[in-house]
């Protein structure tokens, strides 16, 4: 079965065409600067192994036209691994927020698009989006199936207790404030994965999975279900990311407002664009912040401490929510690349069972591996996640009905 994964953003598609009799991926792009004056497309065919890149740069007027032209480059002869559309099996489609209405993967007709449009509020540069893809999608492959893979379905088992806010209680009724949680297809992935990597089967483990990439998330795992996670009604709480604040003290963002009179979306977006990494030492790349920490940077290093302390308390934390853990994994740019965090993130945590092994930790990780010591109470592991392979999987699952 061939299935086409998109990803669609506001001004952006990102795609990938699997293969799922292997799993194997045959192409991957991204069509970029949508409804901008000069737009660019970027695709790689992939042919036992070896890529094949090709960028073409004109302008891509809407959506509709992104997607033609990423049809071209999957089917044409130069640059294409099918002969035609007919041969892919079904899309799925990444939609970020699925609110309380999804908690699965769901194949789409109009009552989907509908109950997607409800959730716009929560996710407005989002989700818009998505149903853009979903609407082109439905357009250029009449009779294809088409799925939605939420973002926030993963989370949809954790207790009421995890996901209320303690705020007055019809804020929850009538504007749906409540902790959702984020990067759920990675989660679910990393957590299937490091069960099956320590030959358990996901119902018999506790697992807090640690992605952390330009966003992060932290998410406790108990028997292969979210009990709870880091992000909450948008992706800005947890750990501090990139550009955003991660949790702070609500009633900072009335005093900022109020200090330098400025409205509450432009204090919104300070918390969103200008906080995290990129807030205390001005980058938000952490392969930059080391490289400046190593010059001697005392913000850069300040940047990096707090991360690691950070992500060290919600680790904590979600041993007490677990009561017992048998491993912790990292994922995502960071999480996958970064032995200097992961370090600091695991350091004096013996006392919980956690034991890194230096030379095992040591560098870029791109495979399944464990990097903690043997004999050790808790493992730890790096999983690379596959958010796309987890949609591939998830869309055949819906589509043969499983
Ligand atoms: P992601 O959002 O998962 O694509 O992760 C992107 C982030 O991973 C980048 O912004 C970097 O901060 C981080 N990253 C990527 N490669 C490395 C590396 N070799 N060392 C440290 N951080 C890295």
């Amino acid at each position: 079965m061939k299935i086409l994964v998109i990803n669609a953003g506001s001004s952006s598609i990102k795609y990938q065409l699997l293969d799922m009799d292997d799993e194997s991926l045959m192409a991957s792009g991204i069509v970029e600067r949508i409804g901008e004056a000069q737009g660019e497309l970027s695709h790689k065919k992939i042919v036992k192994g070896n890529e094949q890149k090709t960028v073409i740069e004109k302008k891509i007027g809407n959506h509709r036209e992104g997607m033609h032209l990423l049809i071209d480059m999957i089917t044409s002869a130069e640059t294409g691994v099918i002969a035609s559309t007919d041969e892919i099996d079904a899309i799925g489609h990444r939609v970020v927020q699925g609110g309380e209405l999804f908690n699965s993967a769901t194949l789409i007709d109009k009552s989907v698009k509908q109950a997607i449009e409800e959730n716009n509020p929560l996710a407005p540069l989002h989700n818009p989006a998505n149903l853009t893809g979903i609407a082109v999608a439905e357009e250029l492959f009449p009779g294809t199936p088409n799925v939605a893979v939420f973002d926030t379905e993963f989370h949809q088992t954790m207790p009421a207790r995890a996901y209320m806010y303690a705020l007055p209680y019809e804020f929850y009724e009538d504007l749906k404030v409540r902790r959702y949680g984020f990067h759920g297809t990675s989660h679910k992935y990393v957590a299937k994965n490091v069960a099956s990597a320590m030959n358990r089967n996901p119902e018999d483990i506790n697992v807090i999975t640690i992605h952390l990439g330009n966003g992060g998330s932290i998410t406790a795992v108990k028997g292969g279900k979210c009990i709870d996670t880091s992000m909450g009604m948008t992706p800005l709480a947890g750990v501090m990311m990139g550009s955003r604040c991660g949790d702070i003290d609500p009633a900072i963002s009335g005093y900022i407002a109020e200090a330098k009179n400025i409205s509450a979306a432009e204090v919104d977006s300070i918390l969103n664009k200008k906080s995290g990494f990129k807030g205390i030492c001005g980058m938000n790349d952490m392969r930059d912040i080391h490289e400046s920490a190593a010059g001697g940077n005392q913000r850069a290093r300040l940047a990096v401490d707090m991360f690691c302390y950070q992500v060290k308390k919600y680790i904590g934390a979600y041993f007490a929510a677990l009561g017992t853990v048998d491993a912790i994994a990292f994922t995502a740019g960071i999480g996958e690349n970064d032995d200097i965090v992961r370090a600091g993130v695991c350091s004096d945590m013996e006392g919980l069972g956690l034991e890194l092994d230096a030379a095992a930790n040591d560098g870029r990780i791109s495979h399944q591996k464990k990097i903690s010591k043997d004999g050790g109470k808790v493992d730890i592991w790096v999983i690379p996640t596959n958010e796309e392979l987890q949609i591939a999987q998830d869309t055949i699952d819906v589509v043969r009905g499983n």
